[in-house]
């Protein structure tokens, strides 16, 4: 029977509103557990960055402890250290380099500007042109190199030049030497169009340029490298590194506005003490720190990379501290959760199987309530028909006065019929009653089963029932001793030709045999009527329990018989069997332990 929709409908709400709840519930608790994990992970990278920031305040302390050291710097009068940047190729304040002292020259000057006799002055230069004076040689070899230019005497001029360009500690008139030396040539081989020396002489200064050789301003640095790209005829751009330091130092230098401080621009950071300072590359920094840094340092206004940031201003340090926040689940936590998803799959596992067991159990209460109302009304159905004929024949007999004797006696023939058939009802039920309290005595004394299967054939062939029926007996003429209880195992063999002639169908012959098998005695009752469908018949043995296609055809009966059959047999040792076939007849076999 079909469960009732409003009942399946409460059950799936029951059993979906907590499955719904549990998920829920889970589903926030993970919510919790994420963002606690969260929290977390930024309070270890909290205190990563606070011990970083500890130890780069450290640092810095040590990088400025070193500025103030007298001999940290070299020359004395460089007012900057450029540990770890390399070649700059221009200084915010370059230190001025000595010029070459006047007086040696005064005589030689005196012949070319005065005297106006210039070849004369050559003759006094030369032997200052080779003195160990870098300075004094210097002030000679430009003097010799302009005289010889403006005789048109080209190549020594070019001579003169060319040592020049070896000077590079002297300046003249506030620009190094050895640059002023080799414009001087450019300019030389640029009035007498000698391109490809020329070129040389250009690419040969702007590598000069590009290699920090002096201590130039950005300006002079500038223009120097504008005049060589022109000579060149093409851009030749520095290397990217020596650009970003100079750039750097450039945009840092004008905001020291303390006595001492750090800064940084890009990746350079500068740091200062008074005068002194020191433009440090991060190569440089992260081979000073003691041990290695997995934060990143990064300058404003650099957008920060994700993570938790620390600026400047909460760390008293140049850079912008950012630690990457972990997205690896932390142990503590992946642990948890494994441990929270267990708990939630055997709830939910819990939560099936009871949904499970509870759908059973209620099926199974149905279906007894189901067979019970059947039987019930299967009962009434079997009290009404002996009732009605019981009540006919009253009424005939006290109506009818003048009633003939034979037909009086027939008619309280029936009566008796009827009342008997009230009689077996009645016993039946309660025969079954107390079978199923287990309180039905059985009393087993030795019987011939041969002849109680006669005894119960030839009784019910006599039943109005069978009448029309041919009920063969086949039992042997020798005794077949059992040991029975004789009033219940008549009973057990009633039921089953009961059953035989009622689910007959057309066949009108049943055939009940007693026989031995060894240690087995069997009483077999055998119709050829309307059979059992082979999935019917595991469960006919069981009470309240009928056929369907029985029940389709409106045949009556109670579903107790064949229960009663089977408590029987139980209650002798023994067993019964069936054997059937849908429309070709059954054969029940009820085997007992033969008696010795
Ligand atoms: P019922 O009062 O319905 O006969 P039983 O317990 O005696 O109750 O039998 C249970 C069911 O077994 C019957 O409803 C019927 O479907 C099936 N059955 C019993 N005996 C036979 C038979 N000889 N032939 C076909 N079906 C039978």
């Amino acid at each position: 029977m079909p469960l009732p929709r409003s009942l399946l409908a409460a059950f799936v709400a029951l059993i979906l509103l907590p499955a719904a709840m549990l998920v829920a519930l889970g589903l926030r608790l993970l919510d919790q557990d994420r963002a606690l994990e969260d929290r977390r992970r930024r309070e270890l990278a909290e205190s990563a960055a606070n011990r970083a920031a500890a130890t780069l305040q450290s640092q810095l302390a040590s990088l400025h402890r070193l500025l103030i050291q007298p001999n940290a710097i070299a020359p004395a009068k460089t007012s900057l250290i450029r540990n770890g940047v390399g070649p700059l190729l221009y200084l915010p304040n370059p230190p001025a380099l000595p010029e070459p002292p006047a007086e040696p020259f005064a005589a030689s000057d005196r012949l070319e500007f005065q005297s106006n006799q210039p070849e004369k002055a050559i003759p006094l230069l030369a032997p200052l042109a080779a003195s160990p004076n870098l300075a004094i040689r210097a002030g000679a070899l430009l003097r010799l190199a302009r005289l010889h230019r403006k005789a048109s005497r080209l190549d020594p001029a070019l001579a003169a030049w060319s040592q020049l360009t070896r000077i590079h500690t002297i300046a003249i008139a506030g620009e190094p030497a050895a640059l002023l030396a080799r414009r001087a040539r450019c300019r030389a081989f640029e009035d007498t169009r000698r391109i490809p020396e020329l070129r040389a002489e250009a690419t040969q200064l702007l590598s000069e340029l590009h290699s920090a050789r002096w201590p130039l301003s950005r300006d002079a640095y500038l223009l120097a490298s504008q005049q060589a790209a022109q000579w060149l005829a093409r851009e030749l751009p520095p290397p990217p590194a020596a650009e970003e330091a100079a750039t750097a130092l450039a945009a840092l230098w004008p905001r020291r506005n303390t006595a001492e401080g750090a800064l940084c621009h890009g990746r350079y950071t500068l740091l200062w003490q008074g005068d002194n300072a020191l433009l440090a590359s991060p190569a440089y920094l992260a081979a000073q720190w003691e041990q290695p840094l997995t934060i990143r340092l990064t300058c404003p206004p650099t957008a920060p990379p994700a993570g938790l940031t620390l600026p400047p201003a909460l760390t008293s340090l140049p850079w912008t501290l950012t630690v990457p926040l972990t997205q690896h689940p932390l142990p503590e936590f992946s642990s948890r959760r494994t441990a929270l998803f267990a708990a939630f799959a055997v709830l939910f596992l819990l939560i099936c199987a009871a949904a499970w067991f509870t759908w059973r159990a209620i099926a199974r209460e149905l279906h007894a309530a189901r067979l019970q109302s059947d039987f019930v009304a299967a009962v009434s159905h079997e009290f009404r028909t002996p009732l009605t004929s019981l009540r006919q024949f009253n009424e005939m007999l006290t109506d009818e006065a003048g009633l003939p004797a034979d037909v009086r006696r027939r008619y309280y023939q029936a009566q008796s019929r009827a009342t008997d058939r009230l009689h077996r009802l009645v016993e039946t039920l309660l025969d079954f009653g107390r079978m199923e309290a287990g309180r039905r005595p059985y009393t087993l004394e030795p019987t011939d089963a041969a002849a109680l299967t006669r005894a119960v054939a030839a009784e019910f062939a006599a039943e109005p029932a069978a009448r029309d029926f041919d009920i063969q007996c086949l039992a042997p003429p020798h005794p077949l001793p059992i040991r029975a209880d004789r009033e219940a195992l008549t009973r057990a063999l009633w039921n089953l030709l009961d059953n035989a002639v009622k689910y007959s169908g057309d066949s009108r012959t049943v055939t009940i045999e007693a026989s031995a098998h060894g240690p087995h005695t069997t009483i077999a009752v055998t119709d050829q009527g309307l059979g059992i469908p082979a999935h019917e018949q595991p469960r006919l043995f069981q009470k309240f329990v009928r056929g369907e296609s029985i029940r389709a055809r409106g045949i009556p009966g109670t579903g107790i018989g064949l229960a009663m059959v089977r408590h029987i047999a139980e209650a002798h040792g023994g067993a019964i069997t069936l054997q059937s076939a849908e429309g070709q007849g059954s054969t029940f076999t009820l085997t007992i332990p033969s008696a010795q």
